[in-house]
């Protein structure tokens, strides 16, 4: 698209063109208005009168696919399904996730992860770590936006047992109530930023 430099005479008086643009955002606020009035008295349908998502309070649903937070997916018996391969660090671009193997009592296993931590401040979320690792350790689907932390960035690393917590929850409770949970603690944060919950 080429930019037309040149402003004719009309334009540079200015005036003229405030005035379209007062009449144009008036007459935008008063159809807004107007539609708003229609539903509130059931004259148009709508699930609600207005289109604003009063976040936080409200959340737009995330696509199925949407690559949310972490977890580590767990065996029946509640352990973990990590066998410490690095192949989620190696392929991590942001070089986020730090683990430390360590030898499992079980002689058939070779070894586990004795920690395991996503620095979630430097994780771009590109689900990387997801797609390289060979058992399904790792998932994004938790349907929730990354977690807000307090002020210091090291409550941002997620640990072992944050990310297998994370597991347990969902499949107990449910997305919903993991999102409940998050806003309450955003709300907390709100609240008193430098004393919010771990
Ligand atoms: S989502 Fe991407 S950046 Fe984040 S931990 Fe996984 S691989 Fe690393
Ligand atoms: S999460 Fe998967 S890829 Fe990462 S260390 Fe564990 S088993 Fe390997």
């Amino acid at each position: 698209m080429k930019r037309r430099e040149e402003m004719n005479f009309l334009e540079r008086l200015y005036v003229i063109e405030v005035a379209k643009g007062v009449s144009q955002t008036s007459l935008d606020l008063i159809k807004h208005l107007f539609t708003y009035l229609a539903q509130v008295v059931g004259l148009m349908k709508s699930s609600k009168p207005w289109a604003t998502i009063e976040y936080p309070d409200e959340a737009r649903g995330y696509a199925e696919r949407y690559r949310g937070r972490h977890r580590l997916t767990l065996n029946e018996d509640g352990s973990m399904r990590c066998t410490a391969c690095f192949l989620c660090a190696t392929a991590c671009p942001a070089n986020c996730i730090y683990i430390e193997a360590a030898e499992h009592e079980d002689k058939d296993i070779e070894k586990f992860p004795d920690r395991y931590e996503i620095d979630t401040l430097l994780c771009v979320y590109c689900g990387y770590c997801v797609e390289a690792c060979p058992v399904d350790a790792i998932r994004m689907d938790t349907g929730i936006h990354p977690e807000i932390y307090p002020a210091d960035p090291r409550a941002f690393i997620e640990d072992k047992h944050t990310l297998m917590v994370r597991s347990q929850k969902l499949t107990q409770e449910g997305p919903d109530a993991l999102f409940k949970a998050h806003m309450e603690k955003l709300r907390q944060i709100e609240r008193d930023p430098f004393n919010a919950p771990e």
